[in-house]
């Protein structure tokens, strides 16, 4: 017998397997936990519904549904996204017929426009930074380094298509018809999809799966223009480097934009309103990487607001005032002050009101059998929430789970250092009136960081105090992206600082510093 934690990505859970048990009673656990699971004998009955829901007979979601009985797929899929394409494929899984209809290309914002190229683009800015500026701490000398401006986003360019076109092969993989084509959701179960050509056609589907995500939110009076006023898909093909550019907005977006450019050498000024950039994360975290992006030469200009945005014969005229009041003049302004939703044409679907379309506990809309998933239903705005939601979705529609909604994510920013978090800031832990713990190790006390020559940074953990669970997770650093995931099982499992204690970590690994940090926690770390 196969004894199985929990249900992993893309495998069904082992029959008989019930999730859950008595959650811990702690201040900040919120996950059901999902360790010892039970097992229960199989009966035959559950066997036949098993295999029913793993392999149906040829058209038997028909059959299930009579209503639907005509209808050409048991689910379309609008929007090729993570949220998608990762719903499109689970249905597939599940021996479902499934259409995704995509009008740009398979893997949305994520693979083309945002989180795969924009990282491909800040692995050039790091390596580059580095050969520049810290060659000699490694007893290097590099004479005449120069960048082809070109093939920097040509690589970046290169890696989307890649991806893009893997999605297309898992599409063909999982049976999954990829239409290409602009949808729009004529009646419940009715898709009407438009080619490039205009040519129209009709698609009807038992159940359909919105998630068409968003696009750059505009600046009112201040619309982007292609040359001097961008959002971050023109920012990350621009044909020549800029000599300066404005960014507007802090957030995980302006910020890596802002490491970007910097990083070869235009000039960057960045205006937040809020009192710290990276907004959302823990305040601490925020300052350090302040500090660290100032001496890198980036102007940060936090607590400042723009009175007045203009297009100039040079390029652009910003007036702000807060922190300091001026007039900034640029080549190139990047709006990155959030996004809009993107909503499909034809039937209107209920929307919260900041016009993200309302879901309830299943991901169904206000109109029964459409459900969505991603960025379309609001915040936060990230891949791998997106992917959750539509497996969540789609699992509650065709293998009669019960689907979870979002509490725990981990959020990363890819600048160097790089800033991951997962839980609850000090501030939110704060606001909510509980009682907690705070453990920190920095870097510079980390034999690996040192070594590897990446000592800048720390990381802070915030556990229960009377449970001792950690509620919140904060790294800057060195690879602080890929450290985060222990820390997001850790809360997930509501582990301790004494099981984060008690595993024992490698050496020399930077993730040491989360075995120190909790044992800071408790006034006992070894080694500061
Ligand atoms: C510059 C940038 C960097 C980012 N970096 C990260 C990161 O590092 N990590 C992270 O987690 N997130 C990141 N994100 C956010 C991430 O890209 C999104 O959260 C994610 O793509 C959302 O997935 P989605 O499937 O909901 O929407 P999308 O990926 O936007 O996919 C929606 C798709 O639907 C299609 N579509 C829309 N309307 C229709 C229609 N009517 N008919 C047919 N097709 C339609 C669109 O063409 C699009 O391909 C970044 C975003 C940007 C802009």
């Amino acid at each position: 017998m196969v004894l199985r934690v929990g249900p992993s990505w893309g495998v069904y859970p082992a029959p008989g397997v019930v999730f859950g048990g008595p959650p811990k009673n702690r201040v900040g656990g919120t996950p059901t936990r999902t360790r010892e699971p039970r097992m229960l004998p199989e009966s035959s009955h559950t066997r036949h519904y098993r295999l029913i829901r793993l392999h149906p007979p040829e058209n038997a979601f028909k059959m299930y549904d009579s209503k639907n009985s005509m209808a050409d797929y048991d689910l379309i899929v609008v929007g090729g996204g993570p949220a998608g394409y990762v719903g499109a494929i689970r249905a597939g899984q599940l021996g479902k017929k499934v259409a995704c209809v995509e009008m740009d290309r398979a893997g949305g914002t994520c693979l083309n426009w945002g989180c795969i190229p924009t990282k491909s683009l800040l692995k050039n800015a790091e390596v580059y930074q580095m050969m520049a500026h810290h060659a000699g701490d490694f007893g290097l000398t590099v004479e005449g380094l120069k960048f082809d401006w070109e093939k920097v986003i040509g690589r970046s360019r290169k890696v989307a298509d890649k991806l893009a076109g893997g999605i297309e092969m898992l599409f063909k993989k999982n049976k999954i018809d990829y239409i290409r084509g602009e949808a729009s959701v004529v009646k419940p179960g009715v898709v009407e999809v438009t080619d490039k050509d205009g040519k129209k056609s009709e698609l009807t589907g038992a159940k359909m799966l919105i998630a068409t995500g968003v696009v750059s939110r505009e600046m009112p009076g201040f619309p982007f223009n292609g040359k001097s006023v961008i959002g971050s898909k023109q920012a990350m093909v621009l044909s020549a480097q800029p000599k300066d550019i404005v960014i507007i907005g802090a957030g995980a977006i302006g910020i890596e934009f802002a490491y970007f450019f910097n990083a070869f050498g235009t000039k960057v000024t960045v205006v937040e309103m809020l009192p710290n950039i990276l907004p959302v994360e823990d305040t601490e975290v925020s300052v350090a990487l302040e500090k660290s992006l100032t001496k890198q030469g980036i102007r940060l200009l936090t607590g400042t607001k723009v009175d007045k945005a203009e297009t100039t014969n040079k390029g652009v005229r910003l007036t702000v005032s807060g922190k300091t009041q001026e007039t900034i003049e640029a080549e190139i302004a990047l709006v990155a002050i959030g996004v809009s939703p993107l909503m499909p044409q034809g039937l209107k679907l209920e929307t919260d009101p900041k016009g993200w379309i309302k879901t309830d506990d299943n991901y169904e809309t206000s109109v029964k059998g459409i459900y969505g998933a991603g960025d379309i239903i609001g915040p936060p705005w990230l891949a791998h929430v997106a992917s959750y939601e539509a497996i969540q979705a789609v699992e509650g529609m065709f293998a009669g789970k019960k689907p979870k909604k979002v509490s725990v994510f981990p959020g990363c920013t890819y600048c160097q250092p790089q800033v991951a978090s997962v839980g609850l800031t000090e501030r939110a832990a704060k606001e909510k009136g509980l009682k907690f713990k705070v453990g920190k190790f920095p870097f510079l006390a980390s034999g690996k960081a040192l070594a590897v020559g990446e000592s800048e940074g720390f990381v802070k953990l915030l556990f229960g105090e009377k449970h001792g669970e950690v509620i919140g997770a904060h790294i800057i650093g060195a690879d602080a992206t890929e450290m985060i995931a222990e820390l997001g099982l850790a809360i997930t499992l509501e582990a301790t600082h004494e099981e984060l204690i008690s595993t024992i970590h490698a050496h020399p690994t930077l993730s040491e510093a989360i075995h120190e940090a909790a044992e800071q926690s408790q006034g006992h770390a070894i080694h500061i």
